[in-house]
């Protein structure tokens, strides 16, 4: 099962792919974590993404576009796979069709969550992520068993230097300019899925499980 995870920043594509991942077994990629790993790491293209990352800039497509490239040849992925934050404009979503029929695979449904602007501020400035694990947590809507600690690993959580209001709103921008037209193209090709992502971590589960057995 090949999906796409779309949405605005903030939207529960990370949550829901985890989810998915287990139940399907398949690998969640997203490009956010594979870009703030090489950051950490300061290879050549973390450097070079650090600048844009911070700003709430999008990182240039053809630095995106070669490491999924690379990633969905990985064999973890020959059952299946669930892109989350990727493709973010449409020369992506171009690109990613061409290694798609170039692998011989087809996605089989666009997943594109729907959240209003006011709770997508409240979920991105209330995210802490686990340093240590990468677990992810809402102060508020998903919080952790104690304080400042991954209930998972014991790790600290932190917030992403990028939650913080003034460079969500310069990614909300970005998501407006360069990722909301994927909604159409996806829809064009019969394969965009939408589904309410206010509600409840488990029902926006749900709704997805359902719609994607129904499509
Ligand atoms: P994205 O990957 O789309 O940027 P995340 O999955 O990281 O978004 O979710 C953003 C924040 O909102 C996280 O702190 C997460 O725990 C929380 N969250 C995710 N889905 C929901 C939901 N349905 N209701 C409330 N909070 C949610
Ligand atoms: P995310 O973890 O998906 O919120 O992504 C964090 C940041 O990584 C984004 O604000 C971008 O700077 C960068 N990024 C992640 N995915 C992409 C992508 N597909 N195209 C361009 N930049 C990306």
């Amino acid at each position: 099962m090949n999906l796409i995870l779309l949405g605005p920043p903030g939207a529960g594509k990370g949550t829901q792919s985890v989810l998915l991942e287990k139940r399907f077994a398949i690998p969640q990629i997203s490009t956010g974590d594979m870009l703030r790993a090489a950051v950490t790491a300061a290879t050549p293209m973390g450097v070079k993404a650090k600048g844009f990352m911070d700003a709430g800039d999008l990182v240039p497509d053809e630095v995106v576009v070669g490491i999924v490239r690379e990633r969905l040849q990985q064999s973890d992925c020959v059952s299946g796979f669930i892109l989350d934050g990727f493709p973010r404009t449409v020369p992506q979503a171009d690109a990613l069709d061409e290694s798609l029929a170039q692998l011989k695979k087809k996605l089989v449904a666009v997943v594109s969550l729907q959240v209003d602007i006011d709770a997508l501020v409240e979920r991105l400035t209330g995210r802490r992520a686990c340093m240590n694990c990468g677990k992810v947590y809402h102060l508020k809507f998903d919080p952790p068993a104690a304080d400042g600690t991954c209930t998972a690993c014991s790790g600290k959580l932190v917030q992403r230097d990028d939650d913080h209001e003034d460079t969500i709103r310069r990614r909300m921008d970005a998501y407006h300019q360069q990722t909301a037209p994927l909604e159409d193209y996806y829809r064009r090709t019969g394969l965009l899925l939408s589904i309410d992502g206010m509600a409840s971590i488990e029902n926006v589960q749900q709704a997805i499980l359902s719609g994607l057995q129904a499509s």
